[in-house]
């Protein structure tokens, strides 16, 4: 069976969900062959065994923390020229499809970015992408060399499927732009405890309806009961109500969780952009007339203030 590159995205050797989710689609097309870069590479094997990985190859080097993506594409260029893979998937984050595009340049190849469903096909693995504010849902294929897919995150179940995961080191030789680009310091962000916004399995979001920074407390309230990521729509992000990292839509994040609750949100196309291809639909809205109750799975026609905290309580209630 032909082999599938898949870049790992790990902290520390600790591996994200989205790269797991990779490795789902990755089989769909081919043996999986993971590349994981950086301090703690070789310690991503297990979970990757875990999850389909046939191989890892490993590289690590100062040149990964210290500069910006370049010696990550020369890795990436470095595993794909020893593999000779049927495809190279990528996770959707900024940094991500970054890599990926440097790489199709470098290899002469098409590339897909932001997919969120990936087959098998007769000429190659088709990607489907959610198009135009979510408006179209797009299936394609790359038709020039090796097809280089990044994917978005919650696009496929993380999946056990036991590999042989194999470690090798890969040998890598930087580039002359390798370190062009140095990073000359860094601030990690401020914890909240809660799920990475695009990554989150269920993101609970308040809108102008909230009515006041204090007030997202409700919100918080809910996504801490469910484990959930807080989101916002630009209306409560310009009111300065929300920080903007958490806004969710066309100018904002793009999420797509198994579950999604709008509370006080309009459901205007740019908010729907972000938040159209989440699995299940949830909206809290008093006025029964509003846009988002047009895509809703569920929706509940109220005052948020009424609904949210009942809703918290018996979340709340059932997990004890
Ligand atoms: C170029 C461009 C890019 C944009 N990008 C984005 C983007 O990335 N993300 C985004 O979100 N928007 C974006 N917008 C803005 C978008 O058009 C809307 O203005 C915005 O989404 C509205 O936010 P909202 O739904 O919170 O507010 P509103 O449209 O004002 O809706 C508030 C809703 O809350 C309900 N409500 C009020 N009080 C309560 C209550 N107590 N209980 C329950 N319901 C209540 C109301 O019935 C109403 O439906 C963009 C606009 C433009 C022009």
């Amino acid at each position: 069976m032909a082999e599938v590159l898949v870049y790992v995205d790990h902290v520390d050797g600790a591996v994200r969900k989205p790269t797991l989710e990779l490795l789902t689609l990755a089989r769909r097309i081919g043996d999986p062959v993971a590349v994981a870069l950086g301090a703690g590479a070789e310690n991503t094997a297990a979970a990757l065994a875990e999850h389909g990985a046939v191989k890892v190859l490993t590289a690590d080097a100062p040149e990964f923390a210290d500069y910006l993506v370049v010696p990550k594409v020369d890795a990436l260029q470095a595993a794909y020229e020893a593999v000779s893979p049927a495809a190279v998937l990528v996770p959707s984050s900024a940094e991500g499809k970054e890599i990926a595009a440097r790489l199709a340049v470098r290899i002469g190849s098409g590339i897909i970015t932001d997919a969120v469903d990936l087959e098998a096909g007769d000429e190659g693995p088709v990607a489907t992408q959610s198009a135009f504010a979510a408006s179209f849902t797009t299936k394609s294929r790359v038709s020039k060399g090796t097809p280089v897919i990044t994917v978005k995150p919650n696009s496929a179940a993380v999946e056990a499927a036991p590999a042989a995961g194999a470690v090798e080191a890969l040998s890598v030789t930087f580039s002359a732009l390798a370190t062009g680009t140095k990073v000359t310091s860094r601030t990690p962000r401020e914890s909240t405890g809660r799920p990475e916004l695009t990554e989150a399995a269920i993101v609970v979001s308040g809108g102008r309806g909230v009515n006041g920074a204090e007030n997202f407390s409700v919100i918080e309230a809910l996504a801490d009961s469910l484990g959930a990521a807080v989101g916002a729509s630009r209306a409560a992000v310009d009111a300065g109500w929300y920080p903007h990292s958490n806004q969710v839509g066309q100018t904002g994040k793009s999420v797509s969780p198994q579950l999604y609750i709008a509370n006080g949100i309009s459901g205007a196309i740019q908010h729907r952009a972000g938040m159209q291809t989440s699995k299940t639909i949830v909206a809290v809205n008093k006025d029964a007339e509003a846009p988002i109750f047009d895509l809703v799975d569920y929706g509940v026609v109220g005052d948020l203030f009424q609904v949210v905290p009942q809703l918290t309580e018996e979340v709340t209630s059932r997990k004890g």
